[in-house]
């Protein structure tokens, strides 16, 4: 196994600071880069006091609120969804959609990809995060995975996919009723396509896979380590791509058409799990993506991803959390410690 090196460094800043009667003051800050892109996060000491501003807690009377008046004109609501949804070619999806439970998946009537699927996540309009059972989120990714491998038999010139989860409009969602968004191309999206080329290089220059020793090394030293479900293995990001964010590696599959029942329910039970942890602590939104490699393509050197992140709270004034330190530098900020983050969710797995 080769050694996964978290690095960081540190830099200070000095200032005369009108808090602390105009004395000096040298806050530090630490910086963090992802042991595999180099991707760097800040922790910075004077954002400590500034948390209310940054990330102000949920206004439940405004989800409240919002739910009431979105409610009537959602197409997703009381079956709307049979007239007013598209449905895919026969020849790929017999019926057009794909129904189980209480979930539903069809076309995306505005598709960024060749194969661009939504997901309906239960018939409930406003769900709060302590609210996704782990049997609702089954239904939800089986559909998606069963989705995936018909796109495969009938277009396997098209192995790149992604499982996809917007949840609220400060992660971007356009509808609150909860939807999966699946996503597949010829080619990989831009952060995948950096997660495979590094992880081939790692692969190439240490002789293993880059995934399983991570999974390792967070095992071993604790610290971000959350727990296993199933076939999975779950921990909190060194150097996170956005707030409070966790991660779940597979280490037996590097592509969808690998899962079985056992990886679909770990990560519907897992992701349940996490979403509750972050209700206590009143959050309320959130972006999902879980990463295969290419579809039937052997890879050894990757291995299935999930990467779980929060977004600004529901409130009726948020500011946006991407500003030009994410956009444009492409850093993130740490709010919370991936360490203190990692020791509140272990106690929920
Ligand atoms: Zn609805």
């Amino acid at each position: 196994m080769a050694k996964v090196s978290f690095e960081s460094w540190r830099q200070v800043s000095e200032f005369h600071n009108p808090l602390k009667n105009n004395d000096l003051d040298r806050p530090n800050i630490e910086v963090r880069l992802d042991p595999l892109t180099g991707h760097q996060s800040i922790l910075a000491e004077a954002l400590a006091g500034k948390i209310s501003i940054l990330f102000p807690d949920t206004d439940y009377e405004y989800v409240s609120r919002r739910f009431e008046d979105t409610r009537a004109q959602c197409f997703m609501c009381d079956g709307k969804w049979r007239q007013s949804s598209p449905r895919y070619p026969e020849r790929l999806l017999p019926g057009g959609r794909i129904e189980r439970g209480e979930v539903v998946l069809f076309p995306n009537l505005f598709p960024v990809a060749a194969y661009h699927a939504v997901v309906i996540v239960g018939e409930k309009h406003g769900r709060m995060l302590d609210d996704f059972p782990a049997s609702l989120l089954v239904d939800a990714f089986s559909v998606s995975l069963e989705f995936i491998r018909r796109c495969y038999e009938s277009d396997p010139a098209t192995p790149f996919f992604s499982i996809n989860f917007n949840f609220m409009p400060p992660a971007g969602a356009s509808i609150v009723h909860p939807h999966v968004q699946i996503v597949g191309s010829p080619a990989p999206s831009t952060h995948p396509r950096l997660l495979l080329d590094r992880s081939l290089s790692y692969y190439r220059e240490n002789g293993s896979c880059y995934w399983l020793d991570l999974v390792e090394a967070e095992k071993e030293s604790g610290r971000r380590w959350v727990g296993e479900i199933g076939p999975t293995r779950w921990f909190t990001a060194y150097s996170p791509v956005g707030v409070n964010e966790v991660n779940a590696v597979w280490p037996d599959a590097s592509n969808f058409l690998e899962w079985t029942d056992d990886d679909v329910r770990a990560l519907a039970e897992g992701v349940s799990r996490t979403f509750r942890a972050y209700h206590e602590l009143k959050f309320s939104t959130f972006n999902l993506t879980c990463f295969s490699g290419p579809l039937g393509k052997p890879a050894p050197e990757f291995r299935c991803l999930l990467r779980l992140i929060n977004r600004q709270n529901m409130n009726p004034h948020y500011r946006t959390d991407d500003y030009f330190v994410q956009k444009m530098l492409k850093d993130e900020l740490i709010i919370y410690t991936p360490e203190n983050l990692a020791s509140l969710l272990r106690g929920k797995f």
